[in-house]
């Protein structure tokens, strides 16, 4: 199959080819056609797949004829970051379409996006609270919505959007096509789907398995040594674009902090950090001068970097299915990527639920010359610091990772805040 199977208008078209998209995912093979015949959809897939051509094209498609300026498609999006990605997306596979379509979420100002909403985008791509706001304001006019996409329902459900989606699912009061994604089917949305799809075709792409392009590995290490050996390891595999993930803001902060001090490129991504220094961040990435991302679960489903090579969990994530969207971050689309978790004995119980997912038992590996025998000292706070740097930057790199192996740090581990 390839994309002119579809009929997609010539100027749609013109955006596949732009993006070099040759063949239709598997994901895009079967739900393009029976969006395009406007049908409801559930489909469970896994990240990395193209599932947002696969709603964006037949969305693009049913909004070329019909009236302009006016708000026809509504997409849901748990993140700021996936909504802002999700845009891009259809800029990109839109160009030559005239179709707009703009992000509404929180943590910027409502002014602009009133502008925004008036000037009349034909697609709002929108985080349920904010979205919420602007219906309560009467800035947003959900009276000519067509279709309806809610991505990654299941994350929505996590952070507690699930009330949210059912009052704006209220307001649209006419009839519309609806498709649902999700990367996993708790009983919430399985519910969901069937308060509010009707007759819904279900598509499941593979399991909803960590990505086969992403090799694993365990590196076990104690508590107080995990950012030296974090350290150690990013010595290891300079020039390539990492994310490390860490269980709660203060340690994202903490650990990018300490990055920063080392000489690494890094910077922290996480709730608590206004949405534009969040952007900053992943554009940083995205363009090459981040290095090093530290971020919390907030990264693990909106980022679609390609150059993204490793996935760190520096802490590991609190259940499986985190586990699969941390490190779909990386090994996206054919690409191959690693994805290593720091373990310390308290990790058993995870490590065997997250290698039942993958059906088998994750390597064990630990880094030559590493000295894992540091003890903890009481009291004090490890503080890292690189050599000076010497002529040849790679020897420096590892003479400064060997001296970081003999500064220590206590073990004061901040209470998991479940908040990302
Ligand atoms: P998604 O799962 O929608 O986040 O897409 C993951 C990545 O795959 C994005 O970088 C897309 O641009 C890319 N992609 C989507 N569909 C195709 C395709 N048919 N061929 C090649 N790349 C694609």
């Amino acid at each position: 199959m390839n994309f002119n199977d579809f009929n997609l208008h010539p100027c749609i078209m013109e955006g596949v080819n732009a993006l070099g998209y040759t063949e239709p995912t598997p994901i895009q093979s079967k739900a393009i056609p029976v969006a395009l015949q406007g049908n409801d959809i559930v489909g469970l897939a896994q990240t990395g797949t193209g599932k947002t051509a696969a709603f964006v094209l037949p969305i693009l498609q049913k909004l070329m004829p019909g009236k302009r300026g006016q708000v026809r498609a509504l997409i849901m999006s748990p993140t700021r970051e996936l909504a802002e990605q999700t845009c891009t997306a259809i800029n990109k596979l839109g160009k030559k379409t005239g179709i707009r379509s703009i992000a509404v979420y929180g943590g910027v100002s409502i002014s602009q996006q009133v502008i925004n909403l008036r000037n009349c985008a034909e697609i709002v791509v929108a985080c349920p609270g904010r979205l919420l706001d602007h219906i309560w304001r009467g800035t947003v006019d959900l009276s000519h919505i067509e279709i309806l996409v809610i991505d990654e329902a299941d994350r929505m459900l996590d952070m507690g959007f699930l009330p949210n989606i059912k009052s704006i699912l209220d307001c649209i009061m006419q009839k519309h096509q609806t498709l649902l994604f999700s990367a996993t089917m708790p009983k919430e949305i399985r519910r969901l789907t069937e308060d509010i799809l009707t007759q819904p075709l279900n598509i499941q792409i593979g399991e909803t398995a960590p990505a086969e392009t992403v090799s694993h590995a365990l590196y076990p290490v104690k508590q107080h040594l995990k950012t030296a050996l974090l350290m150690e390891i990013l010595y290891q595999i300079q020039k390539e674009s990492v994310i490390v993930f860490t269980r709660t803001k203060h340690r994202a902060e903490k650990v990018a902090d300490e990055l920063k001090k080392a000489g690494f490129k890094a910077a922290s991504l996480h709730g608590n950090l206004s949405q534009i220094r969040r952007q900053s961040a992943i554009d940083g990435l995205r363009r090459g001068s981040i290095k090093v991302l530290v971020a919390t679960d907030i990264a693990s489903r909106g980022i679609d970097i390609l150059s993204i090579t490793h996935v760190i969990n520096y802490d590991i994530p609190e259940c499986a299915d985190d586990y699969t969207h941390r490190i779909g971050r990386t090994g996206r689309i054919n690409n191959n990527g690693d994805a290593w978790t720091l373990v310390t004995a308290a990790d058993t119980g995870m490590i065997r639920d997250i290698e039942k997912i993958l059906k088998s038992t994750i390597e064990r590996k630990t880094i030559q010359g590493f000295d894992y025998t540091i003890a903890a000292p009481v009291g004090e706070r490890v503080r890292y610091e690189r050599k000076p740097a010497r002529s040849d930057a790679q020897t420096s790199r590892q003479s400064a990772g060997r001296e970081l192996r003999n500064k220590m740090f206590n073990n004061r581990r901040p209470a998991i805040a479940k908040a990302i």
